[in-house]
């Protein structure tokens, strides 16, 4: 398969020069390569975005899919996994719908370590309504929803998912394309919960963190990085308060799938048992 297999017909209405193009062409190399290698099936993938400018990227990319409500992401994510396992499963959101509407969902998510891939769009603003500050947006950012400054410090995104036991977090960078790529196809390939988090600067309403910015501060992760080193991933999460932003695979570890240890599942897939009439019957009986 081509990259271009991957593309639709939809008129793309994301800003001239925004990064979200990058991701979605590397992701859309990705699922060539990956499904070249015979390590995914684009028939049976099944992609899921939130609301935001991330969320056009459900109209740009051919796949199966749901394009979801405000932050709920990752609990779609879930139930496609929980009704099909076979199922790789995909999901996009941006950092306002995943650490504000969506962050409750974050959290349990990382946690059950499912095996499943989320890709955040970070440009620390809610950038499709106009800017406003999100849960990532820098202490001191000024704009028409914060016109004194955010107060508050943003939250550490990569932190969270390794404190709440994601089992590969990863940074990418959306105007690099080759190395997005590849990690792309390292996420996916990767059994359990997968976070990575592709800083994207919105190159329209974040004036202050912008390409310049991050090409002055993000360096990649050297190929002896210890990546199977919680301590290390933490001290190395913690490196963005001091404007240096590393790249790369910070944390990956093996732990079972949420899945993988449910009984419900171990016979066949949810969507090949059929209730039937009496067994729905029965469910009306049991919790009657
Ligand atoms: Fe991209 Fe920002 Fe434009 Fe949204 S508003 S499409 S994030 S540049």
């Amino acid at each position: 398969m081509q990259p271009q297999d991957f593309a639709t017909k939809e008129i793309n209405t994301w800003c001239p020069g925004c990064p979200n193009f990058g991701i979605s062409s590397s992701a859309k190399e990705a699922l060539a390569e990956l499904a070249n290698e015979g390590k995914l099936d684009a028939k049976n993938t099944a992609m899921v975005t939130g609301i935001g400018c991330h969320g056009k990227i459900y109209d740009y990319i051919n796949l199966n899919g749901f394009n979801g409500l405000h932050g709920r992401v990752l609990p779609v994510c879930l139930g496609v996994k929980l009704g099909n396992p076979n199922l790789t499963v995909v999901g996009f959101g941006g950092d306002g719908d995943t650490f504000d509407e969506g962050v409750s969902h974050f959290v349990h998510a990382c946690r059950y370590n499912a095996d499943m891939t989320m890709f955040v769009h970070i440009n620390q603003v809610f950038a499709l309504t106009t800017g406003q500050a999100s849960a990532m947006t820098e202490k001191g950012f000024v704009d028409g929803s914060t016109p004194l400054g955010q107060g508050e410090k943003p939250l550490n995104s990569v932190l969270m998912a390794l404190e709440l036991g994601a089992t590969f977090v990863a940074r990418g960078y959306a105007s690099d394309i080759p190395k997005l790529t590849e990690l792309i196809i390292k996420a996916n390939e990767h059994k359990g919960m997968s976070v990575v988090d592709i800083l994207q600067p919105c190159v329209t309403f974040n004036k202050d963190y912008t390409h310049e910015f991050f090409q002055k501060n993000i360096y990649y992760l050297p190929d002896d990085y210890d990546r199977a080193n919680r301590e290390t991933a933490f001290k190395k999460s913690l490196e963005w308060d001091l404007k240096k932003i590393p790249l790369g695979i910070i944390y990956e570890s093996d732990r079972p799938s949420y899945e993988s240890q449910l009984p419900q599942l171990a016979e066949k897939p949810l969507i090949d048992k059929s209730l039937g009439r009496e067994g729905i019957n029965d469910l009306f009986h049991h919790f009657s």
